[in-house]
């Protein structure tokens, strides 16, 4: 696997909260995310996204692995 360059914005991956089947790769910037969860008590996930298998859109969750 290449190596990854360190920085703030960081890879992820959404799945989705009700039927768990992975749907999303995105990227993430780590510090506005602690900043944010800092000031509003909550970060950006779970976010709301369309599900394929639900056929609707459902709260996904982050994943850490990206497969
Ligand atoms: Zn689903």
């Amino acid at each position: 696997m290449a190596k990854a360059k360190k920085g703030p914005r960081q890879p992820t991956g959404l799945k989705c909260g009700q039927c768990g089947a992975f749907g999303y790769i995105t990227e993430y910037n780590k510090t506005n995310e602690q900043l944010k969860q800092q000031r509003d008590g909550q970060g950006t996930f779970p976010l709301r996204k369309y599900c394929k298998v639900c056929r609707q859109h459902t709260d996904h969750q982050q994943v850490k692995k990206l497969k």
